[in-house]
């Protein structure tokens, strides 16, 4: 941002910014980063799910408890707010017990769910409606599919597994690299091979391969496509 806490760039009215990839891929702080510049808010849709699956342990409900979750969701969507810092539960900013590695297993489960994934499309469409950056596997696809600007970031997977242990050290928890690789192998499985809204690219979206590109670099990158196609202007 500038001196006087503007954003560098003006988005048309309405913008909607689509960040789909794997999980390690960068794509929530790429995102945070973008809509920063361009003055947008971001919803980093992986922790509705999170929320799901975290609600789901917290009442002892198995995450294959497929009528379980659906009788629990409406009262457990109720219970929350999204606010442009994250989900809100009784005024408390929860994202980082959302972000440890059990609640995202359990996500990717009830990810695989239709009637999750329908309620929460209402969600995010509303949230999405006077323009943002979204972050997720199926906003290019799905979510969002007239989204005027669409990315697919991705990362070998060695790549992503080390980020993701490093976030996760620096979030004080003891877990190896192998298993973190392992993790992420597995919700990749999970995410690309499910049913329903698998995580896949847009046939319009750009790809970026950001293995051996430094964060700054893919955001420089998103800026200049979107600044070429006239949807974001210096301010
Ligand atoms: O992005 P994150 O790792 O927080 O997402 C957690 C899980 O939520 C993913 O593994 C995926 O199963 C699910 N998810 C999804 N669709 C999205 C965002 C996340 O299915 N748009």
């Amino acid at each position: 941002m500038s001196e006087n806490d503007m954003p560098e760039w003006t988005p048309i009215s309405g913008l909607q910014i689509a960040v789909d990839g794997p999980s390690g891929s960068g794509k929530g702080t790429i995102a945070s980063l973008v809509a920063e510049a361009v003055g947008l808010p971001v919803l980093d849709t992986g922790l509705l799910y999170r929320f799901i699956g975290y609600s789901a342990m917290q009442n002892n409900i198995e995450t294959d408890n497929e009528a379980a979750i659906l009788a629990m969701l409406d009262g457990c969507l109720q219970t929350m707010q999204w606010q442009p810092g994250g989900i809100v539960v009784d005024g408390e900013n929860i994202n980082d017990r959302l972000r440890k590695e059990d609640v995202a297993a359990a996500a990717s489960r009830v990810a695989a769910m239709p009637e999750v994934r329908k309620k929460l499309l209402h969600v995010q469409r509303d949230i999405a409606e006077h323009g943002c950056v979204m972050d997720g596997r199926d906003i290019g696809t799905v979510v969002l599919p007239d989204a005027q600007a669409k990315f697919f970031l991705t990362a070998s997977l060695h790549e992503r597994a080390r980020r993701r242990w490093a976030q996760l050290q620096r979030m004080g928890a003891e877990v190896s690299l192998d298993a973190t690789l392992y993790e992420i192998r597995e919700r990749d499985t999970q995410d690309a091979e499910r049913a329903h809204s698998p995580l896949k690219q847009a046939r319009d979206a750009v790809c970026i391969d950001s293995t051996t590109l430094r964060i700054d670099e893919v955001v420089d990158r998103m800026l200049a496509i979107m600044e070429r196609r006239q949807l974001i202007r210096q301010s």
